[in-house]
C-alpha cells in the first residue's frame, strides 16, 4: 500500500458538513460527485497530500445510510491507495481478508475501489483505491 489516500466521513446533511469541514480545514470542498451504484454523494477536500471525502446517502437503504441509521454520523472508513488493486486485492484474499467485492468497481474521484470487511480489520471498513486515468 502506498499511503492513505482519503479517509470517508458519513454525513447525514451534506451542505452543512461541508460548511463545517471548510470552516475546520480552512479549505473549501473543491469537488462533489455522485456515485450512482453506492446511492451516494461525495464531497471533496484536501489536506495536504490527503483529503477527506463526506458522503451523503441518496437513498434510504444505501450503505451509508445504514452505516448513520447504526452508528450516527462519523468515520466510515479509511482509504489506502495501491498502485494494482487486483494485486493486492489478490493478496489480502491470501491473507485471510474478506473482501466486500470480487472485482474492482467504480468509485469516485477516479478511482477503482475495492472494500475490505471490517470483521477482517478490527472494525474498519477499509477501501483499496487505484488512480484510473
Ligand atoms: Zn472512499
Amino acid at each position: 500500500m502506498i499511503r492513505i489516500e482519503h479517509i470517508g466521513i458519513a454525513v447525514s446533511d451534506l451542505t452543512k458538513a461541508e460548511e463545517v469541514y471548510g470552516r475546520l480545514l480552512g479549505t473549501p470542498s473543491y469537488k462533489r460527485e455522485a456515485v450512482e451504484s453506492e446511492g451516494v454523494v461525495t464531497s471533496f477536500f484536501q489536506v495536504g497530500p490527503n483529503k477527506i471525502e463526506l458522503l451523503e446517502s441518496t437513498r434510504e437503504d444505501g450503505p451509508i445510510a445504514k452505516a448513520i441509521a447504526k452508528r450516527g454520523e462519523g468515520i466510515h472508513h479509511i482509504a489506502f491507495e495501491v498502485a494494482d488493486i487486483r494485486a493486492e486485492m489478490a493478496r489480502l484474499k491470501a491473507e485471510g481478508f474478506q473482501l466486500l467485492n470480487e472485482e474492482p468497481k467504480r468509485g469516485a474521484d477516479n478511482k477503482l475501489v475495492c472494500f475490505v470487511h471490517p470483521k477482517s480489520a478490527n472494525g474498519v471498513l477499509v477501501e483499496l483505491c487505484q488512480e484510473v486515468g
